[in-house]
């Protein structure tokens, strides 16, 4: 068996200047948000907010200058995360785009699309989500139905996708479709496709969450046409690309900074005199500077260039694990002592509806297991 070794990555002085400046920006912008709004953090959009943030050079911070990017370190670019997702600013109108549609563009369409597109999701004005989930598809990816056939000046998608995050409000899909047979290895046949979400032929429904809130759809292909350009990478490698898309959608810190407002409210109504409150909250922030420890030497490994899919799931899994506990972990503490209306029982009743999906989306508890065990030489 393989160890798992993550190693702490150490965060240079630049970096506590940008955090400075990050908290300054915040505590100015975040002044009037409500909690109600604070406990979605990545889950809500606001695109005047995102275009506050792109104006301060914090989207595409990684990025080459070509593409209207700001050539900064991974461990910069945590540090703003990490601060925006303690704040519980609303920054999911440009999330999906920042974290892996325009790193998936530069990769793979340096010369056609990144040019195009690129700028326009570093100056905030491009939103992305992510066609990948179908009705009858969600781990076992590779069996995904959804067709694009070559026309003479492009492509036609017939299919469906599932669960797509924002995409009512997005301008384009990274989807993922079948352009060929399967083949021996399952894996075959697969490609990526940008389609610009205003395409003719294509629906996007509405499909509510547990919390009665409209946060992702179903979107249909009735015979959506494409331009032969929007083939992102090449033709049949889909499988591959979408592999350095996911390890990019597990990396960043909301796999645990998802319920950070929960955490501080709780904190906030702790009596200090009394044992339970103190061993329970002192392990959930112990467990909270573990994962942050871990989470940050997966953006070292970002930083050098290494291949942080096995660590990234491992943070996912666990981060998980501390997250869902923590809607009980409350109830136990504070269950009948919290007043109706207060910021603590809102993020209570928030956090305990949304928790669930925190080990279903970005690929299952089951899935990201199967992937360490499998980088360990386990199975
Ligand atoms: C909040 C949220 C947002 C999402 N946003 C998007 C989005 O923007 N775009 C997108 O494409 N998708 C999105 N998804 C979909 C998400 O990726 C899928 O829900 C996920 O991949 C699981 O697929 P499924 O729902 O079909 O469940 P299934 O794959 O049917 O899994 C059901 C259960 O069976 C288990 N299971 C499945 N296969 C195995 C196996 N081989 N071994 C052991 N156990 C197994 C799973 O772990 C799970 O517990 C989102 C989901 C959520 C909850």
């Amino acid at each position: 068996m393989r160890a798992l070794r993550i190693r702490p990555a150490v965060l240079p002085p630049e970096c506590e200047v940008l955090r400075q400046q990050v908290r300054a920006f915040l505590a100015e912008a975040m002044a009037e948000v409500p909690l109600s709004r604070r406990v979605r953090n990545w889950s809500a959009a606001d695109p005047e907010f995102t275009r506050q943030v792109a104006a301060r050079g914090w989207i595409g911070m990684t990025w080459p200058r070509r593409y209207g990017g700001h050539e900064r370190s991974p461990l910069e670019r945590y540090v703003v995360l990490e601060e925006m997702l303690a704040a519980g600013a609303p920054v999911g109108a440009h999330w999906v785009a920042d974290r892996q549609s325009g790193p998936l563009l530069i990769r793979y369409s340096p010369a056609v699309l990144a040019p195009r597109i690129v700028p326009r999701i570093a100056r905030g004005e491009a939103f992305f989500c992510i066609g990948m989930s179908e009705p009858d598809s969600g781990s076992d990816l590779a069996s995904i139905r959804t067709k694009a056939v070559r026309t003479a000046d492009g492509w036609l998608i017939n299919g469906r996708k599932v669960w797509t995050s924002r995409a009512h409000q997005a301008h384009y899909m990274i989807a993922l479709v079948r352009t060929g047979e399967r083949g021996e290895g399952r894996h075959g046949g697969l490609s990526q496709l940008l389609v610009d979400m205003q395409t003719p032929g294509l629906a996007v429904r509405p499909i509510l969450n547990p919390l009665a809130e409209h946060e992702f759809n179903e979107v249909v292909f009735d015979d959506v046409r494409v331009p032969a350009d929007h083939l992102i990478g090449r033709e049949g490698e889909g499988w591959q690309q979408v592999g350095a898309e996911l390890a990019l959608e597990r990396s960043g810190p909301e796999r645990y900074l998802s319920s950070t407002q929960l955490l501080l409210e709780m904190l906030d109504a702790a009596d200090a005199d009394d044992p339970r409150h103190a061993a329970t909250l002192g392990r959930v922030v112990a467990h909270y500077a573990a994962l942050r420890q871990m989470s940050l030497g997966v953006a070292g490994m970002l930083a050098r260039g290494e291949n942080p899919m096995i660590a990234a799931a491992a943070v996912k899994d666990q981060g998980a694990l501390v997250e869902q506990a923590m809607p009980d972990l409350a109830h136990e503490l504070f269950g009948g002592a919290v007043p109706p209306g207060s910021t603590l029982d809102e993020a209570m009743r928030y956090t305990t509806l949304a928790a669930p999906s925190f080990s279903l989306r970005g690929g299952t508890r089951e899935i990201l297991r199967g992937i360490i065990a499998k980088g360990l030489g386990l199975r």
